[in-house]
Order: structure tokens, then C-alpha cells, then sequence
């Protein structure tokens, strides 16, 4: 039987469907053909990490010494390109069953979605949209052949060749290698790939960080990857930001870098990068891909969800363990105890890095939660162990910071007056917003510090972090303020008080009807006539506004209005009422005020009035 196959290649039709695939990989034009070579090292990588665990998993392997490579050979003149590893190599029926079907589910749709195959498309779409690896060998050359020996030490050598259509043919030959050589003629259209520094090019762009040596003629090509299992003192920074750029997909250099050897009651090494900058957006590819799941350095998963929480995935690197089996699957990384070991120690490493620069590189600190802040906000809603490390990790622009310099709220608590009680914030779009806002002068005055929450996240922060440090977090919006003894008297200007006083405030109220909840006099005004307030239920400003856009029935509870009975104006308006209870300047001014602080908070739906009003005003000002 083995005589008969030996002298006389056997033949193999394809199936239909990969028929139809060949012809079109075959009569396409691509813009990346290159990437053909990536497939064939991806490939050989994998073979080689095969039988590397073959061989420490004991089984008997031939040829146990042949070095783990993989080597290129390319023929200038005749454009024949050649690639060979030591890897575990192919059976009779690996060639049938894995190199002669596609298994992917989408070759039919992408065959009817590119019927015609005259457009040109990119190489590197073919393969990671539907899979073809190997075949898309097809890109540059017409011919194949792969002669291969599997490493078990009873195998047999084969040789495979096709032409691409129709079918295939399988031969025993002799081969004393353990492992497969693919080798073709590169044809007319891609015959500029046979060059030696092409070839070397396009191997340092794909496949620089394959973890093993891959030769182009004598030279080595690559930069050999598992970085993170040679010692600290090794490393060079240069090697390092490299090897930051190839794992996450981004051409900064990393602002900072962890690197572990962990032992005991789980082992691994790990190499974790903060990135320079946050991603761009939803479409940025370093979005996608947080830490490298490694076992015994054969690459294992490309993005371990597992491995860090949510709030830490812009962290960027690779994690290698001995205490995980190869075949690991997502279900069982998910599930396993040394995951969550190994999620705990990384989570405590990278919150110890920040911590480290939060007290002594404070630029750099600031300089990442600038771009990173939002994701530890984050992490004080969804997580419970690491919470009060997270929130001593949050940062905070306030009033008494010139903008861009911040605070924690550590810090705040230990800047605060001994008569200051509670933590005050205020929400807003920007701090140009907030730092305008009348509810803000009070405290301004009286050298209160306010933080300024202008961050749309920071919505879901106030709500997770009710107090900190046992006081109470207090929106300066809120109409319950306790002000203590903190107001200063003397130097302003006497309040209205007693019944003209109260009767403007009940004026105010008549006017102003259903539309607020009541009419008072502020504590908080200085400069400003009246601002709108919420009781201690209600939500402030910002919130409110959030609220509306997630649901446009919604409306917030009514607010107080408080009136500042220092202001002129109002004691202008106490004479008015005083003698014309029906006064149409008294109910202009009153609505004008209204609209006015609504205004101020980005409330006011209807500007028209607003604007008329002030027209009238302006022309009975300027009447000669
Ligand atoms: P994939 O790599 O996604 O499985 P490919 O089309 O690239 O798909 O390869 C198909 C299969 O062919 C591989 O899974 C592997 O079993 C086999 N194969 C390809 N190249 C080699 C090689 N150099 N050594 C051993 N087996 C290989
Ligand atoms: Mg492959």
C-alpha cells in the first residue's frame, strides 16, 4: 500500500464551494498580497508551538534536538520563495482534512457578496473577514507545494501540490525532517516579492514578535518576542516602547510600563503598559484589545477579558502562565480560580503604579488622569474591592484652582475650613459654565472651595460616592446648604427686611404662580438678583438635564427661587410693590428675572419673551 502511494501521487477534487473560493483567490487583484507571508509564519508558529508542547508534555517526538525555526529561502532570479519549519508537521489526513477544506461559515456569503471578482480588494480583508490562511498563498503564486513529516516518530513524509482549481494530489516521499516546507514560484503580477529586503520588510511589519527565530537566507529577521520572561535588567526602552507598539496596535510610546514574575500561589509573567494617550474613539483598534493571554509563551487569546476589570482595560500588553492548560477556552479562563488570582494581583500592580505617581511624579500623575480619569470614574460605580483606592485616585478641577490644576479629595477635606461640614461640588458642561454660576458666589466670597464636576461621567460619580472621609458630598444647587457659621457680615450691603421684604417675596411668589415650588430669600447671592435652587429630594441642574434627554417626558421637580434682598434691584422692586401692587414693571421684571436664572442653567425653552422684554426695557432706558 505504502509502495503504491510512494510511486503514484494520489488525486483529490476540492469540494464545490472551495472550488468556487479558489477560483476567486486565483482571478482577484489585491492591494496587500503580501500578507500571504504573515498566514504561512502564523501558521509555522503554530506548528512550532505544537511540538514544543508535544515535547514537554513527554510525548516522543522525532528529531527532539532540530532547533524550533523558521527559515525563508528566495530565489532572486527564478522568483521561487520558500518557507520551512520544525514544526509538528502534517499527517496524510491533516493534508486532506485541515489543508484541503476552509472551514469558514462565511466563504458562501463572501463568494456571492464579491461575484465577479473584477473589483480589487485587500488582501488582508480576504483573510480576516473568511479565513483562508494558507490559501491565500493563492494571491501570489499558481502552483503550491508542501512537503511535510509529522513529528511523531512513526510518521510518514507527504507531498502535496496544487494548482488552486479543481484539485490536489498527495504522494508519500522521503523526507527526514520533522516538519513542513511550503514552497512556490511567485507569479508575474507579485514577482517584485522576490527580494531578500522585501521579504525581510514585510516580516519586521507582521510578524517582528513571533516567538521564534525566523532566518531570511543566513540572517535573523525577527526581533524574538517573549520579552516579559528575560529579567528587568535586560530590557532595553527601546525594546520595550517597540515591542508597546506591536502589542497594542499604536505608534506612541507607552507612558509607563509593569513588568512581573510572579510565584506562588499562581504563577506568571506579565509585561502591562499604560498607554500614552487614551484611544480615539469607538473605531480606535487599541479600543478592542486589552491584555494577551499566554500560556507557557504559546499564544493563547488575543484579548483575556478576564484578566483586568472594565474599568482597567486600557491597559496594553501580554500575560504569560504556566497554570493553565494550552487548550484553555474562554469559558474555562473565565471561570477559573487562576484568572481571578491573576485579574487580583494585576488590578493591585496597576492601582500601585498610579498610587506611586499620584505622590511622587504628580505631572505625570495629572497628565494620565487627563486622559485616563474617565475610566477610574468608572470604576467607582462597578467596583466594590478596589473603591476607596479608586476614589483617592480621582482628581477634581475646583473654584479655587486656576484651570487645568487639580485635586483630590483627600487634599480638599484637608484644605477645608474647621467650620466646613460637607464636600461641596457643582455639575455643569464645562468650566466656563460652572465658574459663572450665581450659586457659586457665596463661596467664592467666603473662600469655600467648590469642586467642579464638568465631566458628562461625573453624573454617575456623585451618585456612587454619596460622602467620603465621612462628609457628606453637597451640590451647591441644593436649597438645604448649611451654610453654618461660615458667612461672613459687615462689610455688605444691608438686606431688605421685615414686611417689605416679605411682601416682595410673596409678590414674587403670585406672580411666578405654579411655576416654582416657593419664593425665599437667598443666603448665597452676592453679586447675582436670583438664582433657581432644588430641595433636598430634588436633582440638580445637570442631572435633571441628563434625565430629559433619556426620557423627553420627563420632568424634574419644581424649584425655588432665591431672591438676593441685598440686590438693588429687588429693593427697587420692594418700593415699586410697596406703592403699585399692580406695577406692569413690577410682573416684567419678575418674569424677566425668572427667565433669566433658567437661562443661566441652560433651561430656558422659550427665549422669545426673554428677549422681547428686554428690548422694552432697553427702549424705555434710552428714551431722551
Ligand atoms: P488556521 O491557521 O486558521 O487553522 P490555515 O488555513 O492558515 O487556517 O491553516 C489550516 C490548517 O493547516 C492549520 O490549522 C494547520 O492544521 C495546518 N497547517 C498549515 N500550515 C501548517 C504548518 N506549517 N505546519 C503544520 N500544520 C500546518
Ligand atoms: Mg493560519
Amino acid at each position: 500500500m505504502a509502495e503504491e502511494q510512494h510511486s503514484k501521487a494520489q488525486e483529490f477534487e476540492y469540494k464545490a464551494e472551495m472550488k468556487q473560493l479558489l477560483h476567486l483567490i486565483i482571478h482577484s487583484l489585491y492591494t496587500h498580497p503580501e500578507v500571504f507571508l504573515r498566514e504561512l509564519i502564523s501558521n509555522a508558529s503554530d506548528a512550532l508551538n505544537k511540538v514544543r508542547f508535544m515535547q514537554v508534555t513527554d510525548a516522543q517526538v522525532h528529531q527532539p534536538d532540530a532547533e524550533l525555526g523558521i527559515s525563508i529561502d528566495i530565489d532572486e532570479k527564478n522568483h521561487n520563495l520558500s518557507i520551512e519549519d520544525s514544526g509538528i508537521g502534517m499527517t496524510r489526513d491533516d493534508l486532506i482534512g485541515r489543508i484541503g477544506t476552509v472551514a469558514s461559515s462565511g466563504t458562501l456569503e463572501f463568494l456571492s457578496a464579491t461575484k465577479g471578482g473584477e473589483k480589487k480588494m485587500d488582501g488582508s480583508e480576504l483573510i480576516g473577514q473568511f479565513g483562508v490562511g494558507f490559501y491565500s498563498v493563492f494571491m501570489v503564486t499558481d502552483e503550491v507545494t508542501i512537503e511535510t513529516r509529522h513529528a511523531d516518530p512513526d510518521a510518514k513524509a507527504w507531498r502535496w501540490t496544487s494548482k488552486g482549481e479543481g484539485t490536489y494530489t498527495i504522494e508519500e516521499i522521503d523526507r527526514k525532517e520533522r516538519g513542513t516546507r511550503i514552497f512556490f514560484k511567485l507569479k508575474e503580477e507579485a514577482k517584485e516579492l522576490a527580494s531578500e529586503y522585501r521579504i525581510k520588510d514585510i516580516i519586521k511589519k507582521y510578524s517582528n514578535f513571533v516567538d521564534f527565530p525566523i532566518h531570511v537566507g543566513k540572517d535573523k529577521v525577527n526581533s524574538v518576542a517573549a520579552l516579559w520572561q528575560r529579567k528587568k535588567e535586560d530590557l532595553k526602552k527601546e525594546e520595550l516602547d517597540e515591542f508597546y507598539k506591536f502589542v497594542a496596535a499604536d505608534f506612541r510610546e507607552p507612558l509607563d510600563h509593569l513588568h512581573l514574575h510572579i510565584e506562588g500561589r499562581v504563577n506568571f509573567k506579565a509585561l502591562i503598559f499604560i498607554p500614552g494617550e487614551a484611544p480615539m474613539g469607538y473605531f480606535d483598534p487599541r479600543e478592542e484589545k486589552s491584555l494577551h493571554l499566554y500560556v507557557n509563551r504559546v499564544f493563547i487569546q488575543d484579548d483575556c477579558k478576564d484578566l483586568v476589570p472594565e474599568y482597567l482595560r486600557f491597559v496594553k500588553g501580554v500575560v504569560d502562565t504556566e497554570d493553565l492548560p494550552l487548550n484553555v477556552s474562554r469559558e474555562v479562563t473565565q471561570s477559573s480560580p487562576v484568572t481571578a488570582k491573576m485579574r487580583e494581583i494585576i488590578t493591585n500592580r496597576v492601582l500601585g503604579l498610579l498610587e506611586d505617581w499620584a505622590k511622587s511624579d504628580i505631572d505625570r500623575y495629572n497628565d494620565f488622569f487627563r486622559k485616563f480619569g474617565n475610566y477610574l470614574k468608572l470604576g467607582i460605580t462597578t467596583e466594590f474591592a478596589s473603591k476607596d483606592r479608586i476614589v483617592d485616585l480621582l482628581r477634581f478641577e475646583t473654584s479655587k484652582l486656576e484651570a487645568g490644576k487639580v485635586t483630590s479629595l483627600k487634599d480638599y477635606v484637608a484644605n477645608m475650613g474647621e467650620e466646613q461640614k460637607e464636600i461641596y461640588y457643582i455639575t455643569g458642561e464645562g468650566r466656563d459654565v460652572v465658574e459663572k454660576h450665581p450659586n457659586l458666589e457665596y463661596f467664592r466670597k467666603n473662600a469655600v472651595e467648590v469642586l467642579f464636576l464638568t465631566d458628562p461621567v461625573d453624573l454617575f460619580t456623585v451618585t456612587s460616592l454619596p460622602e467620603y472621609d465621612g462628609k457628606k458630598m453637597v451640590s451647591i444647587e441644593k436649597a438645604d446648604i448649611d451654610l453654618g457659621s461660615t458667612q461672613t457680615e459687615g462689610d455688605e450691603a444691608e438686606a431688605l427686611k421685615g414686611k417689605e421684604a416679605k411682601d416682595i417675596l410673596t409678590r414674587i411668589k403670585e406672580i411666578l404662580g405654579d411655576r416654582v415650588e416657593d419664593v425665599i430669600e437667598s443666603k448665597r447671592l452676592v453679586d447675582s438678583v436670583a438664582t433657581l435652587v432644588v430641595g433636598d429630594q430634588g436633582m440638580d441642574a445637570q442631572m435633571e438635564r441628563m434625565m430629559k434627554m433619556m426620557d423627553k417626558n420627563f420632568s424634574g421637580a419644581k424649584k425655588i427661587l432665591e431672591v438676593n434682598l441685598k440686590h438693588p434691584l429687588v429693593k427697587n422692586l420692594a418700593a415699586i410693590n410697596e406703592r403699585d401692587h399692580e406695577s406692569p414693571v413690577l410682573k416684567d421684571s419678575v418674569e424677566q428675572i425668572y427667565d433669566g436664572a433658567l437661562l443661566v442653567e441652560d433651561n430656558l425653552q422659550n427665549p422669545m419673551d426673554f428677549v422681547r422684554r428686554a428690548m422694552e426695557f432697553m427702549e424705555k432706558a434710552t428714551r431722551g
